[in-house]
């Protein structure tokens, strides 16, 4: 089976946010980056998909330079090859226009099974995977913890709400979008980051993509979150005290 698996790189988990000069995005200049989570998952997948059945795995990732230490991450954790769109004006293209730049890098590649992660957990859009389906021209499902190869094509797990899952059959070739948290995920060995080194990595530049840029338009600037804390003393001797808190959980925190 030859699948692609998209990765993102985002921002460690831990970093001080700062919003940048032009009020558009986080300030990136002393960020440290690492692997989309659900991204990591969605890779995990297909390695075990190739170690259970052979084939391919090939790490899509666009973004500049740096993007590359993310796509050497996942070639040592196992991945064959690597395709890298590279582009310094990712802020120029929307999901759509992400999409676009992805399925131009991969028409020719005719994979059976196209992995993305759920969203990313920077900008959280949840809609890369899904655009890139329709645009490729194959079924998708999201939210999936499972994948099993099947006669028909592949079976997989799905996540509802409230605990609920479902079981879906689908033909290949096919998009999902992988959901966190179903497997372990498996850490690099040192033979693995040596062989990294000698692997295709593929650059694309994004401008040779002939695709349109699709700005988001932001009608406000980005802003972090206010903090507000206040706090109340209640009065009255502790019977009533309590009775005032009581009261406050349920009717005004709602938490009872
Ligand atoms: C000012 C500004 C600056 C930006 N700078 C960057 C940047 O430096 N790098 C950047 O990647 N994006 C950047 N973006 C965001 C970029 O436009 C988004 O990647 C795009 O809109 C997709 O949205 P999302 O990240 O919410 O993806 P979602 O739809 O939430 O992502 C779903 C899945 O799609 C795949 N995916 C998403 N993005 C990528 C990617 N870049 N490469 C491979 N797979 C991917 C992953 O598998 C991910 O789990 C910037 C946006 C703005 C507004």
């Amino acid at each position: 089976m030859k699948i692609i698996v998209a990765i993102k790189q985002v921002p460690e988990r831990d970093v001080r946010i700062r919003i940048d000069g032009a009020g558009r995005w986080i300030a990136l200049d002393d960020v440290e980056f690492r692997m989309n989570e659900s991204d990591a998952y969605a890779l995990e997948e297909a390695l075990l998909l190739r170690e259970a059945h052979g084939g391919e795995v090939i790490v899509l990732s666009a973004g500049p330079e740096r993007v590359g230490q993310t796509i050497r991450e996942a070639l040592a954790k196992g991945a064959d090859r690597g395709i890298h769109i590279v582009s310094d004006t990712l802020a120029d293209y929307d999901a759509l226009g992400l999409a676009r730049l992805m399925a131009a890098a991969i028409r020719n590649e005719a994979a059976d099974l196209i992995l993305t992660g759920l969203q990313s957990d920077d900008l959280g859009l949840g809609q890369t995977g899904v655009i890139l389906a329709e645009l490729m021209g194959i079924p998708h499902s999201s939210l999936i913890l499972k994948i099993e190869k099947a006669d028909t094509g592949l079976k997989v797990l799905r996540e509802l709400e409230d605990g609920w899952f479902q079981h879906i059959e689908m033909p290949t070739p096919a998009l999902l979008t992988i959901q966190s948290g179903n497997t372990k995920l498996r850490y690099a060995t040192l033979m693995g980051i040596k062989k990294a080194k000698t692997k295709e990595l593929r650059a694309v530049p994004a401008d040779s993509l002939g695709v349109a840029p699709t700005p988001v338009v932001l009608l406000d600037s980005l802003a972090l979150p206010s903090r507000q804390k206040t706090t109340q003393i209640l009065s009255g001797t502790p019977a009533e005290a309590a009775a005032a808190l009581v009261e406050k959980l349920q009717q005004e925190v709602r938490v009872l």
